[in-house]
This record gives C-alpha cells, structure tokens and sequence, in this order.
C-alpha cells in the first residue's frame, strides 16, 4: 500500500493527482495556480469535494508545501511517509531519454539543460522536481517525458531538409509531443480491439487546444504531428500548426510589429489557430456554436480544422502503408462528436467509417460500424496515470 503523485508542473501552475497504488485509484486531484503572483489558489478536489484557498505562494517549494498540508488538513493522509514516489511531467527529454528515469543530480541537470528546447516548460518542471526533492528527499523520484515515445521514429521522419550542421550543431529535428497520452491510448486500443499493439498499425489523434496526430506500427511512434516544437502540426486551438515558414522573415521584414522572434513567436502560438480565424475563441464550444448560428468565421475555422486533421491522417496512412484504426482522444477528440464525424466523412474512401447511434457525447470504445474496414475508437486520455505506472516500475527496478 503506497500513495504516488503525479506532478505536471507550469512555469506558474502545479497540477497535480495523487494514486493509491498498486490499485490505480485517484485518491485525490489538484492544481496550484497564479504561483509567485499575489492571490495564488490551490484547489483539493476528492470525494466529490471541492476546496480552494486563496494565498500569496512565492515559488514552486512552496506551492509543494501547501499542497502537501492540504493533503494532511483534509485527512487525505495521515502521515508524509504514506508517500513513497512521485512522478514529474517533463517536457522536453531532446534525444537522451528514451524512456522515463529515476531522478538524480545527472538527470536533473540534463532536464535543466533541456530548457533550451522547451524554454517555458523545462524550467518549471525542475522548479517541481527540485521542490520534492527538498521537501520529501527520500522518495522515489521519476521523471516521464512527452518526447520519449516519440524517440523510436526513423531519421527519415525526425530530421529536417536542413543542412547537416543545423542537426548537428543546434539539435534541430522533430522530437514531438503528448508522447504519454499517445503510447496510453495506443495500448488502450490495442486491449478493445483484442489484438496485440505488435500487430497493429494505429493513427492515435490527441485533440485537444493543442493538436497532434501520430502514426504508432506496431506500438512504436514512427512519425508525429508536432515538430521541434509543439507549434508544428494541423491548425490548433491558438496555434497556426504547419504555414508556410517564408510567412515569417516576410512579416519580419514588412510590419514593424514583428521586430523580434517573441513577437512572431506569440502570433504563430497565442493568437493564431481557431482563435485567430474565428476572431471569437479558441475553445471548440465556442466554435461548434458559431457553427450553428451561422457565423461565417466561425463555420471557416471549424472547416480548416476538420481539413487539417484529415490531411495529417491521411498522410500517416501512407507512412506506414495501411491502418487498422484511428483513436481519438483528449478533451475535443473524447467530447466533440461533431468534430469526429466531420472528420470520418472525408476519409471513407481510405476505409474509415462512423456509426452515428455510437458517436454519441460521452461514448467510449468503438464507434465505427461491424463491418469499417478502418475501427474508429474513442479512448479517454490519461497522462497522470502513465506517469504514477511509471513511478511503480522503477521502484521495482
Ligand atoms: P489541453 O490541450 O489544454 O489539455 P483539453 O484536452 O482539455 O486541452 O481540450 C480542450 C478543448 O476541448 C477545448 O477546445 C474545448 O472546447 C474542447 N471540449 C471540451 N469539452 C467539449 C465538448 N463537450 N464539446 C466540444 N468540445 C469540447
């Protein structure tokens, strides 16, 4: 009987889920928000309560503090040593961590180092994991990378037509993303389906404000949606996803506004996307009900996002020469049932199909017909419990 914690750290939020394991279940749930600005607030969710506190909390040690007192203060745990192992999201990994690690001063710094691929996330994280280490030094500490899945994929797919020297010398090529939520759902779909994810060729789609698709044969990522950076990919909730890269020095040269890389790099990332085509939101809600009352900008962000996702399908179908099914996932992927017929529609003649009486809100498993040549499957996402598994196989190890 052993209680893990799975941490998603921001630069300014601490999500976190804490597990009993080895039974998986979700003791309880929360997020520690606006850190090191005034009027922070850590909200406890368990038993179907709901608590939050408003307070000034400085840094990520003491967010790690107070969440740890909340535990106790709720009667969640009666004692820190209940706590044996906590699992840290990182997001960039770069090429050394092919798989998830126990934490050490090496690979501390090696995640510090990574900072200059994810320069907004990396730090954060070794902000969380450095503040666990403090607060609880003798537990097992692991960190699970969203690049790590996507390690398997060929040089063909992961390397850019750059010259060599920008490979070599700036490490630039594709590393991709969500690598967590894809090998889940991959192996998810594998157990529906009942065959072995060694047999199967699966296009999973974590559709969420951040979009991306990957191509998994025989349960190893062989190519993916995003790139360098989670920018690349289909069109996402608030960014572009793949333009044309000339669009950038032609801004850069034309409108005083995109003087420097910050500048362009905000536009392509928070600006962009359904947002930016909408001009109303980015949230899919929003859209799917400008869809409805007829709102010309809104039915067009709607329609390029649909067509960006069947053009990255496609495509994967073609990188591995055949698909035996297609899983979505993540909170527009699990919920949007529109997006998903939308989708399916444009890709029957490759095989896909969708049963309108099983791609309902709230369905689950497969939603294609008997006789789709191509299964279509829902699989709820769930990245904290990859990360609290993988707390238990190292500790083991
Ligand atoms: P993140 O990438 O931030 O983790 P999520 O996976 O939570 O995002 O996905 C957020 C997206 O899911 C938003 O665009 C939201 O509108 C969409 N979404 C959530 N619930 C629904 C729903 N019932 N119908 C349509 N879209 C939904």
């Amino acid at each position: 009987m052993s209680k893990t914690i799975a941490i998603n750290a921001g630069s300014s939020s601490l999500k976190w889920q804490l597990y009993q394991m080895p039974e998986e279940r979700v003791l309880a749930k929360g997020l520690i928000e606006r850190i090191g600005l005034k009027d922070s607030v850590s909200t406890v969710k368990f038993d179907d309560r709901s608590e939050s506190q408003t307070l000034d909390i400085k840094d990520h040690t003491q967010a790690v503090k107070i969440l740890l007192e909340d535990l106790s203060r709720f009667g969640i745990i009666t004692d820190f040593s209940e706590i044996t192992g906590v699992g840290h999201r990182v997001v960039a990994g770069g090429e050394y961590f092919k798989e998830s690690a126990l934490v050490t001063d090496e690979v501390l710094a090696q995640v510090e180092e990574l900072a200059l691929l994810a320069p907004l996330h990396n730090p954060a994280n070794a902000a969380g994991i450095r503040a666990f280490r403090e607060i609880l030094p003798d537990i097992t500490s692991v960190v699970v990378f969203d690049t790590a899945f996507h390690t398997s994929m060929p040089e063909v797919a992961y390397r850019y037509p750059l010259p060599k020297k920008y490979y070599e010398d700036f490490k630039i090529r594709k590393y991709g993303a969500h690598g967590t939520s894809h090998q889940y759902v991959a192996g998810e779909a594998a157990k529906v389906l009942g065959k072995p994810l060694e047999e199967l060729k699966l296009i999973t789609a974590h559709i969420g404000n951040g979009v991306s698709i990957t191509a998994v044969d025989g349960g190893r990522s062989v190519d993916t949606s995003m790139g360098f950076t989670p920018l690349a990919g289909p069109m996402m909730g608030t960014r572009t996803g793949d333009i044309d890269p000339a669009i950038i020095p032609y801004l850069m040269d034309r409108d005083e506004t995109f003087k420097d890389a910050a500048a362009i790099s905000n536009l392509l990332n928070r600006q962009s996307g359904l947002l930016g085509i909408s001009g109303q939101s980015s949230d899919m809600r929003d859209i799917l009900a400008g869809v409805e009352s007829g709102d010309h900008d809104s039915t067009l962000a709607y329609e390029m996002f649909i067509d960006r996702l069947r053009k990255y399908i496609g495509q994967y179908v073609a990188v591995m020469n055949g698909v035996d099914a297609l899983i979505f996932t993540a909170g527009i992927g699990e919920n949007a049932s529109d997006v998903r017929a939308s989708v399916v529609e444009g890709l029957t003649w490759l095989g896909f199909d969708i049963d309108p009486d099983k791609n309902v809100f709230g369905a689950e498993g497969i939603i294609s017909p008997e006789d789709s040549r191509v299964k279509v499957l829902v699989i709820p996402t769930d990245e904290e419990l990859v990360i609290a598994r993988d707390v238990e196989k190292l500790k083991q190890a």
